[in-house]
């Protein structure tokens, strides 16, 4: 069946109506597009779990900072759609900016603590921005899970805290990381990386490997598992390390001992390009 394309939240709204009339249950994944295969993991997922998929494309301008990429952000909204729907959603949600934020729009949601630290520290309002449009696309959506990626990790564990504190009636689904065959986590972005740094981003996802498997193999000591995986990505000449932290992976506040479960989250400047990656550990 062909996907529906809505455009405003009026369209999804009457869409919706429908379905729950219908009782289906209904899978939202909210992205910002330029869809890849870890965007695609979500999809398949939403689609085996519901009966009805809304996927959102939507890059939303509220969640980058002044100096972020906001107008450069890839877009290919005929690539999107055709995946989309070859993966078997039912609904792609594209509006423009304005559908989504009236000139006086004045309500802001902000989670505290947990959205502090890691991207949350060095992008201000970031997690505003998320948390606003998550809300907005699960009010319209009214959907029964949403599906995020642990790409994303601090974004997953501040809307799962969301939802907690506010009692949204909504299930969030974590999923895991998609890799690049060497390694390099998928992300939109990675277009943006010419080939030398193409190569050289390669050097996250081996500095995480090997702090992994330093915990896995005893080591217990955050500052210890950071200091081999600074050591490592110091020696990439394009890379220029952003942080690297080890936290409780439900409170994203930093530990000095991995005695519990804890993420451990990267983020590095290849050239100009800021890449992000994590692994979490679970004790
Ligand atoms: P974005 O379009 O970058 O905002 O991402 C939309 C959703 O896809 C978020 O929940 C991301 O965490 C998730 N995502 C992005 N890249 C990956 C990946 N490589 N593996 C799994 N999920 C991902």
């Amino acid at each position: 069946m062909e996907v529906i394309v809505a455009r405003t939240p009026k369209e999804v709204k009457e869409i919706i109506r429908d379905w729950k009339k219908q009782g289906y249950s209904i899978g939202l994944v909210p992205t910002m597009g330029y869809l890849h295969e870890g965007h695609g993991s979500l999809i398949e997922r939403a689609v085996k779990e519901n009966d009805k998929v809304m996927v959102s494309v939507f890059v939303n301008p509220i969640q980058f900072g002044p100096n972020e990429d906001l107008e450069t952000y890839p877009r290919d909204f005929d690539a999107d759609l055709q995946m989309i729907e070859k993966l078997g959603a039912d609904m792609v949600f594209h509006p423009e900016p304005s559908d989504m934020y009236a000139p006086d729009f004045s309500t802001t949601i902000s989670v505290a603590g947990v959205s502090e630290n890691l991207c949350g520290a060095r992008r201000p309002g970031h997690f505003n921005g998320v948390c606003t449009v998550v809300t907005k696309l699960f009010n319209l959506s009214e959907a029964d899970r949403a599906y995020f990626g642990q790409k994303d990790a601090q974004q997953l564990a501040v809307v799962r805290r969301m939802v907690r504190d506010l009692n949204a009636n909504i299930e969030i689904i974590g999923c895991p990381i998609i890799r690049e065959d060497d390694g390099l986590a998928k992300s939109s972005r990675n277009t943006y990386l010419n080939p030398d740094e193409r190569k050289a981003a390669t050097v996250l996802s081996k500095a995480l490997r090997t702090g992994k498997q330093m915990i896995e193999s005893g080591e217990k000591n955050a500052e210890v598992v950071k200091s081999k995986i600074t050591e490592i990505i110091s020696k990439e000449p394009l890379a220029k390390i952003d942080y690297v932290e080890i936290t409780d992976w439900n409170s994203i506040e930093p530990v000095d001992i991995i005695d519990r479960s804890t993420l451990c989250a990267i983020a590095v400047y290849i050239g100009n390009t800021r890449l992000i990656d994590n692994f979490i550990y679970e004790v």
